[in-house]
C-alpha cells in the first residue's frame, strides 16, 4: 500500500549552504564502536549510560550553559552540549545517537551524498519533511518543487470507488460500525488487487483514519502474523502516533510464529518499521530470545545489522 514518495532529485538545493553537523548512528552501533575502541569498557554499563544520556535529552534536560545535550557525548563525559565537551564550536562528523538527531545529519560535501540525506528525510518524515529541510538549510524554489507531492494529493482527491468491493470498503470507511468478514475480505480484495485504487485507500492512511485501523486490527486478530497487515500498520503509525501498539502487535507476531523464515522477516520488519521512531527492535528480541532457534536468528541479526559502515570514524 505504501505509495511512490517524493523524489529527492525534484528538489533544489541551495548553494553554499554548511553541511557540517553530527554523523547520525544508531544506539547498537555506537555501543560496538566505542567497545572496540575501548577493550575495558562494559558493553552494559555503556549501553545504561547512552539509554541514560537519551532519556535525559527528551526529557530536556540542558547542558550548564544552556545548550541542548549532546547525548553520544553525554553518554562518556557525564551531561553537557557539544561545545562544552569538546571545546569546538560546531560537530563536523561526529557521532550523535539517531533519536537525538531527529532522523536526519549530514554527513558528507557532496552532492551524492546531500540527495541520500534528502531522501532519507523525505523517508523519514513525509508529513512535514518540507519544514524539516529548511530547518538544515534547504530552500523552496518555487512550487512546481512539491509537484510529486501534489501530484499525489490531486490523485487522493479525484479518486472515486470503482468497483463493488471498493464502494463498500469506502462506505464503511466514511460510516464505521463493525468490522464484518466482509469489509475484511474488501480491503484485502484491494490490497492485492494488481489494479488496486491505490490513490482512494492511501487518502485514508493519510487521515489516519480510524476505521481503516479497524480494519488493520481486526485482520490482525484473524492472523497475528501477517507481515503485510503489519507493513499497512506500520505505514498507518507514520500517520498517527502509536509506536506503543505497532511494537505491541510486532513483538506478539515474533512471539506467535512458528516458521523460522518468517520469524526472521518479522523481525527484520519490526526493525525497519520501528528504528526512524528510536525504538531497538533486535535489542528487545534478543532480551526475549535468549536462547533456541529464534534466539540464533536475532542475534545473528542484530550482528549483520550493526555491521554498518560509515560508523569507523567515531573518535572515542
Ligand atoms: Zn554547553
Amino acid at each position: 500500500m505504501k505509495p511512490d514518495r517524493a523524489n529527492a532529485n525534484d528538489l533544489y538545493l541551495l548553494e553554499g549552504v554548511s553541511m557540517s553537523g553530527f554523523v547520525s548512528v544508531r544506539l547498537n552501533q555506537f555501543v560496538k564502536q566505542y567497545l572496540r575502541n575501548h577493550k575495558d569498557a562494559e558493553g552494559d554499563e555503556v549501553r545504561a549510560a547512552v539509554e541514560d544520556a537519551l532519556a535525559a535529552w527528551r526529557q530536556g534536560v540542558r547542558c550548564v550553559c544552556g545548550k541542548r545535550l549532546w547525548v553520544a557525548g553525554s553518554a562518556v563525559a557525564g551531561y553537557g552540549c557539544f561545545t562544552c565537551i569538546t571545546g569546538s564550536a560546531e560537530p563536523d562528523g561526529d557521532p550523535e545517537i539517531d533519536a537525538a538527531c531527529d532522523g536526519f545529519s549530514f554527513e558528507a560535501d557532496d552532492a551524492e551524498d546531500r540527495i541520500a540525506q534528502v531522501s532519507e528525510i523525505i523517508k523519514n518524515h513525509p508529513r512535514d519533511y518540507r519544514e524539516r529541510l529548511e530547518e538544515v538549510g534547504f530552500e523552496w524554489q518555487d512550487d512546481e518543487t512539491d509537484l510529486l507531492f501534489e501530484e499525489e494529493a490531486k490523485e487522493e482527491r479525484a479518486a472515486v470507488p470503482e468497483t463493488e468491493s471498493q464502494r463498500r470498503l469506502v462506505q464503511f470507511l466514511d460510516t464505521g460500525g463493525f468490522v464484518t468478514r466482509k469489509v475484511l475480505d474488501a480491503y484485502l480484495e484491494e490490497r492485492y488487487s494488481e489494479t488496486s485504487n491505490l490513490p482512494l485507500i492511501r487518502k485514508y492512511f493519510k487521515q489516519a483514519n480510524l476505521n481503516l485501523k479497524a480494519i488493520l486490527l481486526k485482520g490482525l486478530v484473524a492472523d497475528p502474523t501477517d507481515l503485510d497487515l503489519l507493513d499497512d500498520l506500520s505505514y498507518f503509525s507514520e500517520f498517527d502516533s502509536m509506536l506503543g501498539e505497532l511494537i505491541h502487535f510486532y513483538t506478539d507476531a515474533c512471539l506467535k510464529e512458528t516458521d523460522i523464515e518468517r520469524f526472521s522477516l518479522l523481525a527484520q520488519d519490526f526493525h525497519m518499521n520501528t528504528c526512524d521512531q528510536g525504538y531497538d527492535a533486535l535489542h528487545e528480541l534478543v532480551t526475549i530470545f535468549q536462547a533456541g532457534t529464534k534466539g540464533a536468528v536475532v542475534q545473528q541479526l542484530s550482528e549483520t545489522i550493526d555491521d554498518y559502515e560509515g560508523v569507523e570514524g567515531i573518535l572515542f
